[in-house]
């Protein structure tokens, strides 16, 4: 089976921004001018394609890095969603592990956030290159320039506008494309119909001074280009190919603009991802280790290559359990086949190979190198995992998942609840790698941890939904554990039943405040630790 999409016509892209600036609004109109979406739907209001799971529309906020395909001009685009909130960071890692360049969002307004820095400086530690695009130029008080500056005060980006707004609130019309020099102004309020047009008269210094700007930092990139443009010469061909360049070295950021909300500004961006954006072959090819030789291998992005692809999100989909999403970096993956995790060391099965578009899956046999998808039937298969062909195997370099920041007790509510508990919460932490399960050998309490508050909240509210259990969380008891000789009827204290962790099954706990002590039951004197013995296990 032939490739629909040639390697250098695709683009794994992510779009990067904190919370607010836009960025589901974004990603929905890229699928509408793709294609892919008939409706806009408004964010918010559940209408939102992007965000898949309920809470992530009620709550606001977009938490699972999901992969959605979509096709301009001819070429294919993979956004792997990334989220914006800071608790969610290792989220944003993992996607810039996996894509290839990456959209920044600004807000017109708020311009450089903090969380924007933070996700910025970890995809300068991959070297990812980028193109800007401020946002939501119709705002009150949007400032295009004041975004630029701080782009580069704050994150010492090489930000260079390659257009400049029309008008801005109210007025903002369209844009200055500093390459054509010509301007982009918008016909209707769908955004769907514009005219290229010539520069206001009042913007042509302005567009003088900027095309200017651009090509004496594209000039620093390359004599020839300095030469040439010196003597007048250079052509719009020229300076494309020179920034595609500069943008691949993460030297020049090419700053954009427009308006999500308004409808405009989105098809140039759509553009200059094409343009601008590595594709799968221009980027360096991976590296990984041999587990059988402990020799360093490289896969290229190569259909005749041994296949080898990372899994970087595990989901639990409603329709078909769960879902490995993957990107493949080298050789062919074909669906019903059989894939090595090398990671695990297990031989697994592919049942189905799906392709995620804004409204629709789409069954695939194949996937070819460099291309996204999500697998179907791999059981033993972790987020982090590399997966590949079992003659040729290898590990690809792992992702690097931080150690959780905190930890709370969970208990669930009923005894239909505790039963579930166990296996819900072994799912979750299979997912999501910074979500971790234990017990606490002193107070032998279920404890969760992760990356904040919000990130808990979150698996509390998911194991409601998805997996129907009803759990509390609360502080983790520094209480005491001793070992009952006696007497453990009339108890007053909370009978714990752990179900979670492996094995741990039956494992029970009297949990007793220290002022508790001695009530209704009597205690081998100051004797901790130790388990309960078996007969004395109330049935819960
Ligand atoms: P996210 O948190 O980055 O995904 O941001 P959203 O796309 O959810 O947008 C946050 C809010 O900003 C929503 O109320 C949007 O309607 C609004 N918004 C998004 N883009 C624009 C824009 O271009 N102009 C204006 N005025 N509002 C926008």
């Amino acid at each position: 089976m032939a490739r629909q999409f040639p390697l250098k016509k695709t683009r794994n892209i992510g779009i990067m921004a904190h919370i607010d600036a836009g960025k589901t609004t974004t990603t929905e109109r890229i699928l509408y001018y793709t294609g892919r979406v008939h409706k806009m739907g408004e964010t918010h209001d559940g209408a939102s394609v992007m965000d898949w799971m309920e809470q992530e529309q009620e709550r606001g906020i977009t938490i699972t890095s999901a992969a959605t395909t979509c096709q301009w001009r001819n070429n294919r685009i993979n956004i792997i969603d990334t989220p914006g909130h800071v608790d969610f960071t290792v989220e944003v890692e993992r996607s810039l592990r996996v894509l290839d360049g990456a959209i920044a969002l600004f807000c017109s307004v708020g311009g450089v956030e903090p969380q924007s820095e933070t996700v910025w400086r970890q995809a300068d530690k991959y070297g990812v290159p980028r193109i800007a695009f401020v946002n939501k130029m119709d705002r009150m008080g949007a400032d295009f320039f004041r975004a630029v500056d701080m782009m580069k005060d704050r994150l010492g980006a090489n930000a260079v506008p390659i257009q400049l707004p029309i008008g801005s609130e109210d007025n903002f019309d369209g844009v200055v494309d500093l390459i054509e020099m010509d301007a982009i102004v918008y016909e209707d309020e769908l955004g769907v119909n514009f005219e290229r047009v010539e520069i206001p008269e009042e913007l042509q210094e302005q567009a003088e001074e900027y095309r200017e700007l651009l090509m004496e930092s594209l000039s620093e990139e390359d004599d020839e280009f300095m030469m040439k443009y010196l003597e007048g010469e250079v052509t719009t061909d020229d300076i494309k190919k020179l920034l595609r360049q500069a943008v691949l070295n993460v030297n020049v950021i090419p700053v954009l603009c427009g308006s999500a909300f308004k409808n405009k500004g989105v098809q140039m961006l759509l553009d200059a991802v094409i343009e601008y954006l590595p594709s799968p072959i221009d980027v360096p090819a991976i590296e990984g280790v041999n587990p059988d030789t402990d020799e360093v291998e490289v896969r290229h992005a190569d259909d005749d290559e041994p296949f080898s692809g990372l899994a970087f999100k595990i989901m639990s989909d409603p329709y078909v359990g769960k879902l490995a999403f993957f990107r493949s970096y080298s050789g062919t993956l074909e669906s019903g086949s059989y894939v090595y995790n090398a990671t695990a060391g297990v031989r697994e099965r592919v049942g189905r190979i799906l392709q995620m578009h804004a409204n629709r899956r789409e069954e695939r046999e194949v996937i070819f190198a460099g291309d996204l998808g999500a697998l179907v039937g791999l059981k033993n298969t972790s987020t982090g995992d590399t997966i590949c062909d079992q003659d040729h195997p290898i590990v690809l370099e792992s992702m690097e998942f931080p150690e959780p920041v905190i930890g709370v007790a969970i208990e669930p509510k009923s005894k239909a609840d505790q039963d579930k508990l166990g296996e819900a919460l072994q799912r979750l932490a299979e997912e999501d790698p910074t979500f971790r399960v234990h017990t606490d050998e002193e107070t032998g309490q279920t404890i969760i941890q992760g990356m904040g508050e919000l990130h808990l909240e979150v698996i509390v509210d998911r194991l409601l939904r998805e997996f129907k259990v009803d759990a509390n969380i609360g502080k983790p008891k520094v209480a005491y554990r001793e070992t009952i000789t006696k007497k453990v009827t009339n108890v007053e204290g909370k009978f714990i039943r752990q179900s979670g962790g492996r094995g741990q099954y039956g494992h029970v706990v009297i949990d007793i405040e220290p002022q508790e002590q001695g009530a209704g039951f009597e205690f081998e004197d100051n004797i901790r630790g130790g388990s309960i013995p078996r007969e004395y296990i109330p049935s819960v």
